[in-house]
């Protein structure tokens, strides 16, 4: 896969900043966009070239109807022909809500006084994830305010408590975190325990943007924050996800400081992000922010194409914060994992008391407006005819990049992706689905069979009978 370099205003280097705010206008403002132009761009994309600031400010800029119907059917196309109809399922699980910081738009900030704090007991811990996996969760994102409590120790002792939990069946087999940044000693610590991606979102890539929502506590510190994940690499925690909140400023400059920071990573550590985030504002405890730089849906849509377009080769996240319509369109332009069956108050998941679509602001970082259960996600994606996944072989057998081998090696989805994803939806139809989800998911597994060569064919089918006979993780 090639990158044509460009020469930056502030050169790459480790643990150093990289943003040019400059710079970045100057491209978006001096960057000339006609809808020749942007077929180029894309069609750079779809021959499995990574773009460069110069290429993603020409689909920014592309505003004219021609144009952004270029780029939603490269990012469709890519999607389709790179990634096949897979998408992995996930869920976060809250473990804190104490924060000494003071974000504005977010529900945890320490002078909400109307947050109802808390943190989970150990057993609390034990019962939530036993619930999840009674719901047939295999992957999950432990989130955390940031405050003292909140040790990288802490974190670690919360991961492996986890991994251990096993409910009939039920397990859970990667665990993911959100957390505040940490030193390169913590992020050490946090490896250790088995964690798989560490996300840390910039919120804003504009630096004085980014001062007046944080105006006090340690997320004050904005080249901190930005350098992060240089110190999980350094401290040899690759796997790494970035992302951007929109809505707090211009959503181009956020696509822009999302790329510059891909470019980054790669140009220091030769790895890019594991997976970029793209969440936008939602109503929270309290909230009061402008709605100047609210995003639409029409240009969230636009955006995200735009970053399929612009990193091909990396997992695209799409969380409940948006609506089931939204999140079916958003799909096809090349999301790649979506969380299922979300709650997010705090002991959400154990309690069986709130009906669906009702949510206590105070408990919650924000407001959620995807309430349908993990199997009702099952159900729409099946329908679809998509593959919904829960493997998480790459990163437990050492294949590392896995987003970038699918991407890169022939034939590694065949191989590798979709009969994993086969397998653990048959664990899935097993285990946890009602019938007439059942009945679909064997019909959608026998549709993508004729992908797989004859021999492939035979090892699933193989191991989907050991599945039946009771057998729990097998995997390619
Ligand atoms: N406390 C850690 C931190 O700030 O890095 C963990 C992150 S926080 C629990 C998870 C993410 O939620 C934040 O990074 C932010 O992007 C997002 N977030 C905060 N307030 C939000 C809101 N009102 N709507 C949508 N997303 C929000
Ligand atoms: Fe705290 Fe994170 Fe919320 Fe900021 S975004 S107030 S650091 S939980």
């Amino acid at each position: 896969m090639k990158f044509t370099p460009e020469t930056y205003k502030i050169p790459d280097v480790p643990m150093q900043s990289f943003i040019d705010t400059d710079e970045i206008w100057d491209y978006i403002n001096n960057t000339v966009s006609t809808p020749q132009r942007v077929k180029e761009v894309v069609e750079k994309s779809l021959a499995k070239n990574r773009l460069n600031l110069e290429e993603v400010a020409v689909l920014i800029n592309a505003g004219d109807a021609e144009s952004i119907e270029i780029i939603k059917n490269g990012a469709r196309e890519l999607k389709k022909k790179v990634y096949g109809n897979r998408i992995v399922l996930f869920a976060p699980l809250y473990v804190g809500n104490k924060c000494s910081n003071n974000c504005t738009y977010c529900g945890f900030r320490a002078s909400n006084t109307e947050a109802v704090r808390k943190t989970l007991s150990d057993d609390e811990l034990v019962k939530e994830i036993e619930a999840l996996e009674d719901n047939g969760q295999k992957r999950l994102i432990l989130v955390y305010g940031e405050h003292a409590q909140y040790s990288p120790e802490y974190i670690a002792e919360t991961v492996k408590a986890a991994y251990s939990v096993k409910k009939g069946h039920g397990e859970i087999r990667r665990v993911n975190i959100n957390a505040a940044p940490l030193d390169i000693e913590g992020f050490r610590t946090v490896k250790e325990a088995g964690i798989g991606t560490y996300q840390v979102f910039q919120e804003t890539y504009h630096r004085e943007a980014y001062k007046t929502y944080h105006l006090r506590g340690k997320k004050a510190d904005y080249d901190y924050r930005l350098t992060s994940l240089d110190r999980a690499q350094e401290a040899g925690l690759d796997d790494v996800g970035i992302g951007a909140l929109f809505g707090l400023y211009d959503w181009r400059f956020e696509v822009m400081g999302l790329v510059r920071h891909t470019n980054h990573l790669e140009a220091c550590y030769n790895v890019g992000p594991h997976t970029i985030s793209f969440p936008r504002v939602k109503d929270a405890s309290m909230l009061q922010l402008g709605d100047k730089y609210f995003v639409s849906d029409g240009d969230f849509a636009r955006l995200v194409a735009i970053l399929r377009l612009a990193v091909p080769y990396t997992g695209m996240i799409l969380t409940a914060r948006e609506p089931e319509k939204l999140r079916n369109e958003l799909i096809q332009y090349g999301v790649s994992q979506i969380d299922g069956g979300t709650k997010i108050e705090l002991g959400a998941y154990t309690e069986k008391t709130a009906a669906a679509g009702e949510h206590d602001l105070r408990r919650g970082q924000f407001r959620i407006n995807d309430d349908r259960s993990l199997n009702q996600i099952i159900d729409e994606l099946l329908r679809q005819d998509m593959l919904p996944s829960f493997c998480t072989s790459c990163y437990r057998l050492g294949r590392t990049g896995e987003h970038f081998m699918e991407f890169s090696v022939p034939g590694f989805i065949k191989r590798y992706c979709t009969p994993n994803a086969m397998l653990t939806l048959a664990e899935y139809l097993v285990d946890y689905a009602p019938e007439e989800t059942a009945e679909k998911g064997w019909e959608v597994i026998e549709k993508n069979m004729p992908e797989l060569n004859q021999k492939v064919q035979n090892q699933v089918r193989e191991k989907i009978e050991k599945i039946k006979q009771g057998e729990r993780d097998l995997y390619f």
